[in-house]
């Protein structure tokens, strides 16, 4: 299977990428996270996923949009901001996949226990549906830790917030 992973970052693509080579699937990413902000963690995430797809010789795909007054001016609340996030960025995927004749797509979003799993699996579900691709779910959790720490001893960067400049603003780690 030829799949397309959709990399919110270094760190979270490590264990989705460890079990899925195991298994013989050939991956290649795509790096499409204009809610990164601000611009300094969005080019120090992009550098991370650089270096771990270098040291995995995976291709990866960059795309360098930036769209931070998209998400500073949004106006609903946190389950519609994560919904906008999520469905900007796997219909992106969604999309590539479709024209660049991937098998599936699927996101390294699947690994994080502090995102919103079941909203991820179903964005994913209907972006697939939209652009005639298949979504490839999976419940890369319980690896969690497991890829963080290889992330560690690759010596790649571990960010302290989601992404976005609210989060950014609502982390108690970004203010020390
Ligand atoms: S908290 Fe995370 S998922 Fe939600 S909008 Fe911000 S960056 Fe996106």
């Amino acid at each position: 299977m030829k799949l397309l992973m959709h990399m919110c970052c270094a760190p979270c693509s490590v264990y989705p990428v460890e079990v899925l080579k195991k298994e013989g699937v050939e991956i290649q990413g795509l790096y499409y996270n204009p809610n990164i902000h601000p611009k300094e963690e969005f080019l120090r995430r992009k550098e991370n996923v650089e270096k771990f797809s270098a040291l995995k010789e995976i291709p990866v795909s960059y795309f360098d949009d930036f769209k931070q007054e998209v998400w500073e001016s949004f106006k609903g609340q946190e389950v519609e901001r994560c919904t906008m996030c999520y469905s900007i960025r796997l219909d992106k995927a969604a999309a590539f996949a479709r024209e660049n004749g991937y098998d599936a797509f699927t996101t390294s979003l699947l690994v994080s226990p502090y995102q919103k799993h079941e909203l991820i699996k179903d964005i994913g579900e209907k972006a697939a549906l939209k652009h005639g691709v298949s979504f490839y779910y999976r419940d890369f959790r319980p690896g969690f830790r497991q890829g963080q720490q290889m992330a560690k001893e690759m010596g790649l960067y571990r960010q302290k917030f989601c992404g976005c400049i609210v989060s950014y603003n609502e982390s108690p780690f970004t203010k020390k």
